[in-house]
């Protein structure tokens, strides 16, 4: 053999039938019969692969649910099983398969007969004598039948050659690459770092968004952050160095930016209970000591309440007691009430204080044990890597249907276990991080709302309002005692 010729099988084992089927159902197919011949011919005539069998139906009239039987394919599982082909050549799946049941047959097939693979002529070849090809044909059957119809089939081809290739989508220049898509450019991949793990260390993605508009970061197309759209940003395969395709995994061609790792615990932390996608403005929390506050003439909790004295003008907002609960019971006095900013800043700087001393401040830094998050993170990989290969054992007969019903629920409830095992680790160990560079009080003034109120419960129990007028006081330019704010520290 040439050395160019590597690639060819030796013809006694490239005994190859050509399957084309002229459909017009939900995989939105309707190319000519003859034209898909024509392109498997050529196909397999580059291959030097001798054709011995041409299949063809008409299955015009068939939805995907059709179980009408089309008479080609049953000639063409008869030649298989009479040990005549090797090789099924078909221009791109869904010709095949109209429902995963029908692959599953043929997969079965191919451990008693002579065939071995099925060809697309668009280049990806689907080996049934492994587990890793079997799966990729499942997922290919699965994925076409969801995907199919959204794009052209000229386009999806491209595209497909392209992910097998590890090649960019093409389009717009994705955050944190060049224009070609795959030189990175650094000052951008710092900032997807920088977000990754601050989104790990437990800051809410309004807080970081809030923080790279402040400084001026854009994104690609030079506008202001948004929530969904770091979000989603951040959360891309495309910066592990994964090409997506299908639901399908290609390795790149462009370097990563982040790591498997990171992506895994981003992903723990995103579908944690805990945590909750905020909700444009309404679920906006304003208020620093909602939860910390009570009433020191009834004991009951104080709530944010924002008044507006007249109309057009901002609400000022305040604190105060509660009176009844959302079922109308009453739970306080409701006389309480107090302008929230004094007393805002009251406890900022009582907490900063407490934060000045340098052995507190290094007593409460949130210590994260790597070892501990790296060995949930491969728990984590571990069970999802056998979730997968449920699939594989349930094509390959390994397990009944009734096995794999089961024995997936039972699998997706451990993938679940293990994801949030991480993410409550990563929640406890979230808490406040001052970042090494500032102090408190400059981490105060730049840091989101969230992060404050982190830092707030580390230290204090609970902040009483006692009852009482101000009076002539004044701290601070406001009309405001001090003396009637009273801060429970934890011990
Ligand atoms: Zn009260």
């Amino acid at each position: 053999m040439s050395p160019t010729s590597t690639f060819f099988l030796p013809a006694r084992d490239a005994d190859t039938a050509i399957y084309a089927r002229l459909s017009r159902d939900r995989s939105g197919l309707s190319e000519n019969v003859n034209i898909q011949i024509a392109e498997a011919r050529d196909y397999a005539d580059e291959q030097t692969w001798p054709v011995v069998g041409v299949f063809k139906d008409n299955d015009i009239s068939a939805s995907k649910y059709s179980t009408k039987p089309r008479d080609d394919y049953d000639r063409l599982l008869g030649a298989i099983r009479r040990g005549q082909i090797n090789i099924i050549l078909i221009t791109e799946m869904p010709r095949l398969y109209r429902r995963l049941e029908e692959l599953l047959e043929l997969i079965k097939l191919a451990e008693t007969t002579k065939l071995r693979r099925i060809q697309t002529t668009d280049g990806i070849s689907y080996d049934l004598s492994t587990a890793e090809g079997i799966h990729a044909a499942i997922n290919a059957v699965n994925n076409a039948m969801l995907e199919a119809g959204r794009i052209s089939k000229r386009v999806k081809r491209k595209q497909k050659a392209r992910a097998l290739a590890g090649k960019t989508h093409g389009g717009g220049r994705p955050y944190g690459y060049e224009k070609d898509g795959v030189t990175v450019r650094e000052s951008e991949a710092a900032v997807i770092r920088e977000c990754a793990e601050r989104f790990i260390a437990g800051e809410s993605i309004r807080d970081i968004v809030m923080d790279l508009n402040t400084r001026g970061v854009r994104t690609a197309t030079g506008c202001e952050w948004r929530i969904e759209n770091l979000q989603r940003t951040i959360m891309k395969k495309r910066y592990v160095g994964v090409r997506e395709y299908e639901g399908q995994e290609y390795p790149a061609e462009w370097p990563a930016i982040l790591t498997r790792e990171q992506w895994d615990r981003m992903e723990a932390r995103r579908l944690s209970r805990q945590w909750r996608w905020p909700k444009g403005q309404t679920g906006t929390r304003k208020y620093l000591l909602t939860g910390f506050l009570y009433c020191g003439r009834c004991g009951g909790v104080m709530v944010g309440s924002g008044r507006t004295r007249q109309s057009g003008q901002p609400a000022q907002m305040r604190y105060r007691c509660r009176r009844t609960d959302n079922h109308g019971r009453v739970i306080g006095c409701g006389k309480s009430f107090r302008v929230a900013e004094p007393v805002e800043l009251l406890v900022k700087e009582a907490v900063c204080h407490v934060f000045d001393d340098p052995k507190v401040a290094v007593m409460l830094a949130p210590k994260v044990d790597e070892d501990k998050v790296r060995l949930l993170v491969q728990e984590y990989e571990r069970r999802k890597a056998k979730l997968d290969q449920l699939v594989t054992d349930y094509a390959t007969d390994v397990l009944s249907r009734d096995q794999f019903i089961q024995a997936k629920g039972i699998a997706e409830a451990s993938v679940k276990e293990a994801r949030e095992a991480l993410a409550h680790y990563q929640d406890k160990s979230a808490a406040a991080r001052v970042p090494a560079d500032q102090t408190i009080r400059e981490a105060w003034d730049t840091s989101g709302l969230e992060w404050r109120r982190s830092v707030v419960q580390l230290v204090v129990e609970k902040v009483v309002v006692r009852p009482g007028h101000p009076g002539s006081k004044r701290w601070r330019g406001y009309r405001f005692n001090p003396e009637f704010i009273e801060i429970e520290w934890k011990s």
